[in-house]
């Protein structure tokens, strides 16, 4: 990455607004909460590293959670209201918030990473590299994450907002309008809620990544062939694409069960929503008929934070065989 889109990056993520949008996520929030403050045994004591602490928010459930000392690592000028947020708390003697990058500070090893850097699908924005850092840098061996995996899924669905809604607009067909419209994407993935009842099939995984193990490399690219049979009638428009993520399941943890992350369309909505890849062509679908498609996710070579996707319809009858006129193909 060029130093300009290093800058542009963090200045973003001055931006109260975006920080708003994150603390008003009351499903990401309660499930970082749960996250650590139903393992008070866990982290009794225990020096953590929260990488891109933002407005602190992490870090302060940390100490919550009876941390000994907290490295509240941000880049962004964030950093500053951090600072009052742990006054505000008065963790001062805790919480020690850093206004750099994680990969330029100098911190003792820490027993756990608590980081909150999932993007759109999971992968945008390329924030995990900055974790693995972290993790190979800072984190003792045997040391905990938060959270330690994730999953990528995708589903066939149907995308009404952009193709049916404007099949009668107060009495007047709109289908040449939504297809200009459509067109206006040029193939950049939509972001978007998706209702439960607009998948048309069930999901897949196309990738897992694993926290604790995986390199920056083994996020470069990932692929999958699917055929998924439809799970009702309908308008095949696109492909539907969250992710879940897990928290560590640790002894003496109270609540019930691993805390997960999920942000399924048919989970409680969440500001990442959905991500949508929209098919040039739509296509009607009978139950049970069929679908067949490749998905690839390729780590742009000119910007690591992100991603080309790719998706092709391929055969049913023969999945090695993409059908003619219906690749697609998305820069994101
Ligand atoms: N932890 C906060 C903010 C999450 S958003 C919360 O849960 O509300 C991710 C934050 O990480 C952003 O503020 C961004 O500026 C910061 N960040 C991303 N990469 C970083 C890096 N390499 N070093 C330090 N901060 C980073």
């Amino acid at each position: 990455d060029s130093d300009d889109c290093v800058d542009q990056y963090f200045t973003s993520y001055g931006d109260l607004e975006v920080h708003k949008l994150m603390l008003e996520d009351e499903p990401r929030v309660t499930i970082y909460r749960n996250a650590i403050l139903n393992n008070k045994a866990y982290f009794r004591d225990k020096t953590v590293l929260d990488v891109g602490c933002g407005t602190g928010i992490l870090s302060v459930f940390c100490a919550q959670a009876g941390a000994k000392k907290v490295y509240a690592v941000e880049a962004s000028n964030i950093a500053d209201i951090a600072k009052d947020v742990v006054k505000e708390n008065k963790w001062e003697h805790v919480i020690e918030v850093i206004n750099e990058r994680v990969e330029d500070i100098k911190i003792p090893k820490v027993d756990a990473i608590v980081s909150e850097w999932m993007g759109f699908y999971l992968l945008h924005e390329g924030m995990l590299d900055s974790v693995l850092f972290a993790r190979d840098n800072f984190l003792k061996e045997g040391g905990e994450l938060f959270p330690e995996s994730a999953t990528i899924y995708v589903a066939p669905c149907s995308i009404p907002s952009l193709y049916n809604d404007w099949d009668n607009v107060q009495g007047v067909k709109m289908k040449s309008f939504a297809k200009e419209l459509r067109l206006t994407k040029k193939g950049q993935p939509e972001i978007l809620d998706v209702k439960p009842e607009e998948l048309l099939g069930e999901e897949v995984a196309i990738c897992w990544v694993n926290v604790r193990e995986d390199t920056t490399a083994d996020l470069n690219s990932f692929k999958l062939r699917h055929v998924v049979g439809a799970s009702k009638n309908g308008n095949y428009q696109g492909l539907c694409v969250w992710f879940e993520c897990n928290f560590p399941q640790l002894p003496n943890g109270t609540g019930d069960g691993r805390v997960v992350l999920d942000t399924s369309p048919k989970s409680t909505p969440t500001h990442w929503r959905q991500t949508v890849i929209v098919l040039p062509h739509e296509q009607d679908v009978e139950q049970g008929e069929p679908i067949a498609f490749e998905l690839k996710m390729t780590r742009d070579p000119t910007s690591s934070r992100r991603y080309n996707i790719q998706l092709s319809m391929l055969s049913p009858d023969n999945i090695d065989h993409p059908l003619p006129c219906s690749c697609h193909y998305t820069k994101c």
